[in-house]
């Protein structure tokens, strides 16, 4: 197959391109670098890789077949999105217009990256498929999670009028190696801090809760999710629960480290909980992740420590 992937340079998608080049596929990647990096994908310009530094929210031509759509391209750390609030609405709505448009005129299969951040700061908890969500539209995070619900309602609507072959896939908080270490997420937040025997910058109380993903989990339920039949949308997520408190004193554990914990202001509208249910995935896909959170974790930390030894800061 013939695979284009929209933010290929970044860090899912970099992982994604790994994949789809070992399988025996073709990748074209497009990407420009907002807040991705060439260094994730410099090792496969030598194989069927080709790179383009472009912004998919503008008309998108590609010469040749095309079977495969895999549209990941958009900021996705609070930071970045808060930082970048227009170019994130853009390519959630006119990029998703475009990477749909691309898959129809090739006739291709099109798989939307959607996100956790759907369901707002939930409701219900666990968050099923089914549920609508409770989203602020006007508050900072806004940005992000109305360009995914649009982006979602785009592709919905592609596969109902057009009959385009679309997956919809909802991403809980995923994380390892190629993670921007001053992403803000609290992932390499925390891992830095630790690693550097600073203080750990735990945010409000720290009871909200996140369930953690390693990618390589992530990215075996998208090829799965790719290979089913099913068009509605399916969560991918590891359905263990912390608190960030319990998160911040698991990374202290694993590393040895001395930081300390200091307490911050919690960010506007950020969720109180996440979890996801993934029944569905267990049930259409047979999916579900096999990576233990401490295990992932110390897959992830010697990326972290190479990243700060490069910087100079370890
Ligand atoms: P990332 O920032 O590392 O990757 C996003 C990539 O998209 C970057 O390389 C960036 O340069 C590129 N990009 C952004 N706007 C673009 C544009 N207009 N044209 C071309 N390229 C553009 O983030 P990530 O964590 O790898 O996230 C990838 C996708 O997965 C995003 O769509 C994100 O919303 C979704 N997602 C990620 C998570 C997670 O936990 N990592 C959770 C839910 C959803
Ligand atoms: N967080 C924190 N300290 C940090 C960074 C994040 O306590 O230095 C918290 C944040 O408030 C949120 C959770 O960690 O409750 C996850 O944040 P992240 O930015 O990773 O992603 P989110 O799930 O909020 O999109």
């Amino acid at each position: 197959m013939r695979a284009v992937v929209t933010g290929g340079a970044g860090f899912l998608g970099s992982h994604l391109c790994d994949r789809l080049i070992r399988d025996g596929h073709d990748v074209v990647c497009l990407d420009n670098l907002i807040t991705g990096n060439p260094d994730n994908v410099s090792h496969l310009m030598d194989k069927k890789f080709m790179f383009f530094n472009y912004d998919v929210t503008n008309y998108l031509f590609i010469d040749g077949k095309v079977d495969l759509v895999l549209h990941f391209a958009s900021p996705a750390s609070p930071i970045d999105y808060i930082n970048y609030p227009i170019q994130t609405l853009k390519v959630g709505s006119l990029g998703t217009h475009k990477a749909l448009g691309l898959a129809r005129a090739k006739g291709a299969k099109f798989i939307l990256a959607s996100t956790s951040e759907v369901y707002g700061d939930p409701l219900e908890h666990p968050q099923k498929e089914t549920y609508w969500g409770n989203v602020n539209p006007i508050g900072p995070r806004g940005v992000y999670d109305e360009a995914k619900r649009f982006a979602e309602a785009m592709t919905m609507a592609y596969h109902r009028s057009h009959g385009l072959d679309t997956r919809v896939v909802r991403i809980f908080n995923t994380y390892g190696p190629r993670m921007r270490v001053n992403d803000g997420r609290v992932v390499p937040a925390f891992c830095s801090q630790a690693l550097l025997g600073e203080p750990i910058t735990v945010f409000g109380d720290g009871s909200q809760t996140r369930c953690f993903t390693f990618v390589d989990d992530l990215v075996d339920g998208i090829i799965k999710l790719l290979e089913a039949d099913y068009h509605d949308p399916v969560n991918i997520g590891n359905p263990r629960e912390m608190s960030m408190l319990e998160y911040a004193r698991l990374i202290i554990n694993i590393t040895g480290s001395k930081s300390e914990i200091i307490y911050s202001d919690i960010p506007v509208d950020d969720p109180k909980k996440r979890m996801p249910d993934i029944s569905v995935a267990k049930k259409v896909l047979g999916w579900q992740p096999r990576t233990s959170v401490e295990e992932g974790m110390k897959k992830t930390l010697p990326f972290f420590e190479e990243t700060l030894r490069k910087q100079g800061r370890l």
